[in-house]
């Protein structure tokens, strides 16, 4: 990516009139992460892209779009909520809801034709009954979810084809799926997964011997689509890797996964510091010789956390800039690098990709590493009022903000 003055996005957000700081999307990286794992798929494999959370930070419509454009066969979200947006964007694609969710949800659900997980007889019921209620003609879209270990949301093994029963007894419903969800595939922890893989296999083989049919077996997030080939089964449920951040230490994307996301702004004001001058709140940096600085005007309250006052850093001209005294609400100020001469409106990359044109700027997963925290958080804590650009062969082609949602192109 390109940090020319004259890139494509800092001219937009120039002619547009937008704040000095914004994340850049490149939607050409999503598809090509998109394409790179279903590569690593067999042949009768779908992928269903995970974009809850805001698309982890990214924007979901714009991310659901062109990963269903790349071969996602289906899409993810957590809540009801995140699959009407979805859905109100004008996306026809099957979306599935993994999280639990509330009786007052169930017919805003149905009416959007969102695909629900069930893990009880009872939710079952109740699912059906609302569904009669309303006027869908399709029935709803049901996966069975069962709890291999994990102790959060699914049925015990032992009860799988006692609910898997009550579903097909229910003719507004349609089993669409069986699957569950490993907790430690990120770890070396690799004895459980194969554990939970052998529970969730025994349940299935209940199930096909109690003769009930299942279409699609899924099990895997990022982490366990990278390191278990053998447990893809229909269907692999990916997440934080589509976004190109590592699912945990040491899981590495294959080439040429990269991130999506990275940070760009300007310069908003220089400023000179003679020595013994103190920056920021609590003046926790004291200048020790003549240094500039400079304001960018970002801060917790984008997501740029207040952890990253200690070891964070941004790239101005390919050179590292780091981030002096307290990262504040709405500003941060960092230490030009010497022999720079440069002026307020100065480009300046904010968080970085590990490419060429952002070295000295961390990455989301390096700035997760400072902060104490992952990837994940880092990412789907970027505030609402950061704005989102989204490129496409290196032209801006849409453009998020407080305000709006406006596609250009
Ligand atoms: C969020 C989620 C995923 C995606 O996980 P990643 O680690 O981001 O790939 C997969 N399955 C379920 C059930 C989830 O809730």
């Amino acid at each position: 990516m390109d940090v020319d003055p004259n890139s494509a996005f800092h001219r937009v957000i120039a002619e547009w009139g937008g704040r000095t700081v914004f994340a850049v999307i490149d939607l050409d990286a999503l598809a090509v992460n998109v394409r790179t794992v279903l590569n690593l798929l067999g042949p009768d494999a779908q992928l269903m892209a995970v974009v809850k959370a805001n698309g982890y930070g990214h924007g979901a419509v714009a991310i659901a779009k062109t990963a269903l454009e790349a071969g996602a066969a289906m899409l993810g979200v957590a809540t009801v909520d995140e699959g009407c947006q979805i859905r109100l964007a004008g996306v026809d694609a099957p979306i599935l809801v993994l999280g639990a969710i509330g009786d007052s949800e169930r017919a805003r659900a149905i009416g959007n034709r969102l695909g629900l997980v069930v893990s009880d007889a009872a939710f079952a019921r109740g699912l059906a009954s609302v569904a009669t209620a309303t006027f869908q003609k399709e029935p709803v879209s049901v996966h069975l979810k069962i709890d291999t270990g994990m102790r959060r949301f699914g049925a015990m093994p032992e009860d799988g084809v006692g609910v898997a029963q009550a579903i097909a007894s229910l003719d507004r419903l349609r089993l669409d799926g069986v699957m569950s969800h490993f907790a430690s595939a990120d770890s070396n922890d690799d004895g459980s997964v194969h554990e939970q893989a052998a529970r969730f296999d025994q349940c299935v083989g209940a199930l096909r011997a109690a003769g009930i049919a299942i279409n699609h077996q899924h099990l895997t997030n990022s982490a366990a689509t990278l390191r278990f080939p053998e447990h893809h089964r229909e269907m692999v449920r990916l997440g934080i890797a589509m976004y190109g951040l590592s699912p945990g230490d040491g899981v590495a994307l294959p080439s040429p996964m990269k991130p999506v996301l990275t940070i760009h702004g300007r310069i908003t004001r220089m400023i000179d510091l003679a020595p013994g001058d103190r920056v920021g709140y609590g003046g926790a940096y004291r200048a020790t010789g003549q240094e500039q600085a400079a304001l960018v005007a970002l801060g917790y309250a984008d997501g740029y956390r207040r952890s990253l006052s200690e070891g964070g850093s941004m790239s101005i001209r390919g050179r590292k800039a780091e981030v002096i005294g307290r990262v504040s609400m709405d500003q941060t100020v960092v230490r030009v690098p010497r022999g720079l001469e440069i002026a307020a409106g100065e480009p300046i990359a904010i968080v970085g990709d590990d490419t060429n044109a952002t070295v000295g700027a961390s990455t989301l997963d390096e700035l997760a590493a400072i902060a104490g925290t992952i990837g994940y958080e880092m990412a789907t804590g970027l505030a609402p009022r950061l704005p989102r650009l989204y490129l496409r062969s290196g032209e801006v082609v849409a453009i998020s903000d407080l305000a709006s949602y406006r596609e250009l192109l």
